[in-house]
């Protein structure tokens, strides 16, 4: 990273949020519902699915986690409505985890319960570290409750994954694979990027020699061509395994991928609760500085 895409990056709280909100708009599909609905239909046709989130993270009042199951209610009604190929992504956090963990289940399994009976699948985001233990208990609560159209995330920059996924086997689970996207201490993840590429690596492969469903949720190009051979040497059926990419991130890679005939999934957000994520996205993007600087000049993202 340049010394000027460094300043960008540690500038990002105090850059007005309308520019931020320009160079964002790639990440995130529109404010509403049917911006969601129109991404997914756009990828559809580019041969992609989707998996579509609803903005909004660590809510603290119960009327608001109360109205953000409703609105994920409502995105397992357009999935089915409109034929999506999609499923919901959703962070417990956004339901009231941090209200008081009986509600936040008693709304995860009403939005599982309604997915299960249209058809709908469920995946619970990974949050930061605080809530790992917690995440990974409601999913083993929601199968031991007979919800099997539920999935998780595992971080592979997390020293504790190998553990996570060893305890989780038993349950064939679905599980998507990703590096990590919050700030973690050194005794909780792995900082050195080869590291976290080792423990991909070997989490994925862990992963495919077991039952279930394996999402490989990451960009990095040494991890996607290490994969795709891996699956070629398997001989993987394609029931067995999905790429996830982000929206507006590698598209040229997301399109060589679909050519190559794997199955491919696109995380599609959307909502007004754009912020953190925008910024979460920005960090990553070593093009950030150019755009960020375009967008002031241009007024343009
Ligand atoms: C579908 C999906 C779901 C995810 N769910 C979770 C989750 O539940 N919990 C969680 O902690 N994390 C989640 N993540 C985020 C993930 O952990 C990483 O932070 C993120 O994907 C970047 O890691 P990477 O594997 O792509 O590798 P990186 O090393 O970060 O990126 C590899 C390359 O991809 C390109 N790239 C990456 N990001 C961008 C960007 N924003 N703009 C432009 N180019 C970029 C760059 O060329 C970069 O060199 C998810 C990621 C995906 C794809």
């Amino acid at each position: 990273m340049s010394l000027f895409t460094k300043l960008v990056v540690v500038s990002l709280p105090i850059i007005p949020k309308s520019i931020v909100r320009l160079v964002a708009q790639r990440y995130i599909a529109g404010p509403h519902l049917v911006d969601a609905v129109a991404v997914t239909k756009d990828l559809m046709a580019r041969g992609a699915s989707s998996t579509i989130d609803v903005l909004g993270e660590f809510v603290s009042s119960r009327e608001r986690a109360i109205a953000d199951t409703a609105i994920q209610a409502s995105v397992i009604d357009a999935i089915h409505g409109n034929g999506l190929a999609s499923y919901l992504s959703v962070k417990l956090t956004s339901l009231g985890l941090d209200i008081d963990h009986d509600f936040a289940y008693e709304n995860v399994s009403s939005l599982v319960k309604k997915a299960a009976a249209l058809g709908v699948f469920v995946r619970m985001d990974m949050e930061n570290t605080p809530y790992t233990d917690i995440t990974l208990d409601f999913y083993r609560r929601l199968r031991r409750d007979g919800h099997n159209n539920v999935g998780v995330v595992i971080q592979a920059y997390l020293r504790r994954s190998e553990a996570d996924v060893l305890s989780l086997l038993a349950y064939d689970p679905s599980v998507r694979l990703c590096k990590g996207i919050y700030v973690e201490s050194e005794d909780h993840a792995f900082k050195d990027p080869e590291e976290i590429r080792s423990s991909y690596r070997s989490l994925l492969r862990l992963l495919l020699s077991a039952k279930g469903q394996t999402h490989i949720a990451t960009h990095d190009e040494a991890l996607i061509v290490d994969a795709e051979k891996l699956l070629a040497e398997r001989l993987l059926p394609k029931e067995r395994y999905e790429f996830e990419m982000l929206l507006g991130v590698r598209e040229d890679r997301r399109n060589i991928l679909i050519r190559n005939g794997h199955p491919v999934r696109i995380y599609v957000p959307f909502g007004e609760d754009w912020y953190g994520y925008s910024t979460r996205r920005l960090k990553e993007n070593p093009q950030v500085a150019g755009y960020v600087a375009k967008a002031i000049l241009t007024g343009r993202g």
